[in-house]
Formats: C-alpha cells, sequence, structure tokens
C-alpha cells in the first residue's frame, strides 16, 4: 500500500522547522499560536506531509483548548492510533496512515456523535479551501 516512509532529508527541505518537529518527532505546537486553532473556514485539511484528506472543515468545531479540534475523521481508516505513554500517563497518539507523519491525540470528551475529540496540531495539516479549488465564475452572489 504505501510506498515507505518518506526521505528525511527531503522532509527536511519540504516543512518548516515546526511541521518538521510535530510530525517527525511528535511534537506539539503551542496553544493558541497555530495557523488553524481559530480558523473557521470551509474545505479539507490535509496531511501535510503526503497531502491525504484527513478532516472535513463541518466536523471542526471550538474546543476552547488552542488547538484544531474535529470531532470525527473523514474516511474511515486514514487516521491511525497508538498508544502514547510518553507523557506519563496514557494517552492516544493520532498518526497519518498513510505516511505516519504525528498529528496529536484522541481524547474521549469530544461532542456528539462521536464523543471524541481529535486534538490537532496546525503543523501537521493543510487547508484546502473551497474557495480555492471551486473556482466558479458566478457573479450573482452580492457580499
Ligand atoms: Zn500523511
Amino acid at each position: 500500500m504505501t510506498t515507505g516512509q518518506p526521505n528525511r532529508r527531503e522532509l527536511r527541505k519540504q516543512l518548516s522547522p515546526l511541521q518538521y518537529h510535530v510530525t517527525q518527532e511528535a511534537g506539539t505546537e503551542r496553544a493558541f499560536t497555530g495557523e488553524y486553532w481559530d480558523c473557521k473556514d470551509d474545505g479539507v485539511y490535509h496531511c501535510v506531509v503526503c497531502d491525504t484528506a484527513l478532516f472535513a472543515s463541518d466536523t471542526k468545531y471550538d474546543s476552547g483548548t488552542g488547538w484544531p479540534s474535529f470531532h470525527s475523521e473523514m474516511g474511515d481508516d486514514r487516521v491511525g492510533r497508538r498508544t502514547d505513554l510518553s507523557g506519563g500517563w496514557v494517552r492516544t497518539e493520532a498518526v497519518c496512515n498513510e505516511c505516519g507523519a504525528h498529528l496529536g491525540h484522541i481524547f474521549d470528551d469530544g461532542p456528539a456523535p462521536t464523543g471524541e475529540r481529535y486534538c490537532m496540531n496546525s503543523a501537521s495539516l493543510n487547508l484546502h479551501r473551497d474557495d480555492e479549488s471551486a473556482d466558479s465564475p458566478s457573479e450573482a452572489d452580492a457580499n
């Protein structure tokens, strides 16, 4: 299925230092500093490393944590889960199933319908906004 791990040297060039740290070293960006924690634009959030579509903007909600939070993932098997014991307690780490990039953590205190909170790092995501791809020549819509 996968073509193997991305070349780390290439990733160093492709990603910002923070993006590299978060996705390849399981880092965490500081709360309220990321690009998307307060973003309400419509679109699809892709993996910043391999561009797999991971989250739809209509599953994003304001968790108050300072990180972009979602209650559901796109598809069935795009976000992998691993047990993470690094913080001294048990957490569920979320990774991109396609490339293995660290995304964030999944907690069980989220809203309906899943009751889960995907607490993601902006640095792991790349938002493809709806109005960037759908370039409709409509002039009927007034502001
Ligand atoms: Zn990926």
